[in-house]
């Protein structure tokens, strides 16, 4: 399908919707779940416009990986996370809400985490968890 570049995550991208950033260089955007399903759920986004791992660019599939690794020792570190769940959706039909392809980092057991993309988190405690996550990149 057709790259949607009106989706949330291109907005982000482009500056004309706010994240809460922990990482950022010219290929890849790390940032803040809104609607967390653990404490310090980040999303790893490449900037290259794909919707799924499938339409991916195989280097930009390869360099995202390697931030996704950074971030998950970032966020071991700062939150002593004992396990971090790697979550990645592609296509509806396996609940991708969001048509830009993100890796989800959520700290927590598979079996004990929120709902998927329900609830809203509190903006105050997720700018904390960044900072904290921001500090040990
Ligand atoms: P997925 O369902 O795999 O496409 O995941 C999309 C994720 O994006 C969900 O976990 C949502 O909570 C999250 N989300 C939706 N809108 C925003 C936003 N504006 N900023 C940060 N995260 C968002």
């Amino acid at each position: 399908m057709a790259y949607d570049d009106q989706n949330i995550f291109a907005k982000i991208l482009r500056g004309e919707l706010p994240a809460i950033k922990v990482y950022e260089d010219d290929q890849v955007l790390a940032f803040m779940d809104i609607m967390p399903q653990a404490d310090g759920h980040t999303l790893v986004i490449p900037k290259s416009p794909a919707e799924t791992l499938m339409d991916l660019d195989p280097k930009a599939a390869t360099y995202t990986i390697q931030i996704v690794q950074k971030v998950a020792k970032a966020i071991e570190k700062a939150l002593d996370a004992k396990g971090i769940v790697l979550m990645q959706l592609s296509g509806a039909a396996a609940g991708q809400t969001v048509p830009h392809v993100h890796f989800h980092l959520i700290p927590s057991s598979v079996h004990d985490l929120g709902k998927h993309a329900v609830q809203m988190g509190d903006q105050e405690k997720i700018k904390a968890l960044a900072e904290k996550i921001k500090a040990a990149l």
